[in-house]
């Protein structure tokens, strides 16, 4: 293992203890609020009402935008502690800073590589939180972990694209403030497989896209909608990068995408083990509190370990990827994504058991976090995709080893 240092800079430290006020004295209060809205039939993909002033609150705090290296000056590391803090509240926290995906990481693409126009049209309105985004790769039809896969085109027709598919799952795209679509197509059928496919940028509201269904993880309200693109166009100069290269444009996002949901996770399942631990104290059967059963106390210990555990492991990736880059931290990103979506959705599931039917229920929060939880297992690439990466690395490392 690489010797890193996990120290969060001076910055982040100050931003950090921002941070813990803002969700003391705004998040938290605010979530009984959301449930409420939630309860009396909030649409799928709408957001609650109250996300307007947090935003507001939390620019005035300057917690605003830290997600984005090369705009806020933080690193990898930096804001995976950030990302933590905020994922004890997620359907508050993330968004309330600009920071939810997938416009966090999408404004982490963009600012990498976006030309000075794209900036102005998509980078802008995202930065201000005007309007939201979505990056859209799967499609129900292919198996789309494999992403050499993805069948929609995107066919050049002089100074336009002609984009035709069908895409499901795609993150805020049933929001009604997604203004733009990043549409992963196929560009030239004939090329390589990982040379076929670019990216390009597709207003929401263009002639021929239909946004058909919000979706649902578990019967709970996602904001990822089903979408199909029929005979959309789009001037060229709507293209991320070079024409062929989506993937490694899509690469772009992946760091920052999988080191935020995995802090995220370790923060919300830090939170679930202090309702477990809550409702352990309080709850008597057989004689005595849970807490007092050896099983569960077991479990509270397994869960403090795992956490640590996960927490180090990612912030050890994300160090990495502050120093050596993404690319020589790919098996650390494949590992983290794996550990910390084992670790959340064991803990929070232990976590519903504990709270018994309560656990189960609409009253608590719980069933809906490991919801969320064992939806992001699959969501930026299956666990059995991260391991085959896994795999492959560590036999290349050791081949290369006993030569
Ligand atoms: C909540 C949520 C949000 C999402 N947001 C987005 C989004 O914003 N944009 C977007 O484009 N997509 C999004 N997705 C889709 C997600 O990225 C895909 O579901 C994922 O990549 C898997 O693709 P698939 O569903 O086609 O499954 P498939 O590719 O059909 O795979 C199914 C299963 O096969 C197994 N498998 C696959 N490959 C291997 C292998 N090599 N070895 C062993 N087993 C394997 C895994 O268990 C996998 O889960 C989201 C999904 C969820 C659940």
């Amino acid at each position: 293992m690489r010797s890193v240092n996990l120290t969060p800079s001076p910055r982040a430290q100050e931003l950090l203890g921002a941070l813990t006020s803002f969700m003391d004295e705004c998040v938290y209060p605010a979530e009984a609020e959301v449930t409420k809205q939630r309860a009396a039939g909030l649409p799928a993909g709408h957001e609650p009402a109250v996300l307007d002033s947090l935003r507001e609150e939390a620019k005035r705090r300057g917690l605003w935008n830290l997600c984005v290296p090369g705009l806020s000056g933080l690193g990898y590391l930096d804001y995976a502690y950030i990302a933590e803090i905020t994922g004890r509240s997620p359907d508050l926290a993330p968004k309330s800073i600009n920071g939810g995906a997938p416009d966090s990481v999408n404004m982490v693409m963009l600012d990498a590589v976006a030309t000075a126009d794209q900036r102005t049209r998509f980078l802008d309105p995202l930065l201000d939180a005007r309007s939201g985004s979505a990056f859209a790769m799967t499609e129900p039809a292919v198996a789309s972990s494999d992403a050499s896969n993805i069948a929609t085109t995107v066919r050049r027709d002089g100074d336009e694209y002609v984009v035709d598919g069908h895409k499901w799952y795609i993150s805020g795209a049933a929001n009604p403030r997604c203004s733009v679509l990043f549409v992963v197509g196929m560009s030239d059928p004939t090329a390589s497989a990982h040379r076929r496919h670019s990216v390009v940028a597709v207003p929401a509201d263009a002639p021929g896209v239909t946004i058909h269904r919000a979706m649902s993880v578990f019967g709970y309200d996602d904001d990822s909608a089903e979408i199909s693109f029929d005979s959309v166009r789009v001037p060229v100069a709507n293209r991320l990068g070079e024409e062929g290269h989506g993937f490694a444009v899509g690469q772009v996002r992946l760091a920052a995408a999988r080191l935020q949901h995995c802090m995220r996770m370790v923060g919300l399942a830090e939170r679930a083990l202090e309702l477990t631990c809550r409702r352990a104290e309080e709850r008597v059967a057989f004689g005595g509190t849970l807490s007092q059963k050896g099983q569960l106390a077991a479990q509270v210990a397994e869960s403090r370990i795992a956490l640590d555990q996960t927490r180090l492991f990612v912030l050890h990736a994300a160090a990495l990827v502050d120093s050596l880059g993404s690319r020589v931290a790919q098996s650390q990103i494949s590992a983290a994504k794996v550990l910390a979506m084992r670790t959340a959705v064991t803990v929070l599931d232990r976590a519903v058991g504990v709270h018994g039917a309560m656990g189960v229920s609409a009253d608590s929060p719980l069933a809906r976090w490991w919801a969320l939880a064992r939806g992001l297992h699959i969501a930026d690439g299956p666990e059995e995709v991260h391991l085959e990466v896994l795999a492959r690395n560590e036999l290349a490392a050791q081949e290369a080893l006993a030569r």
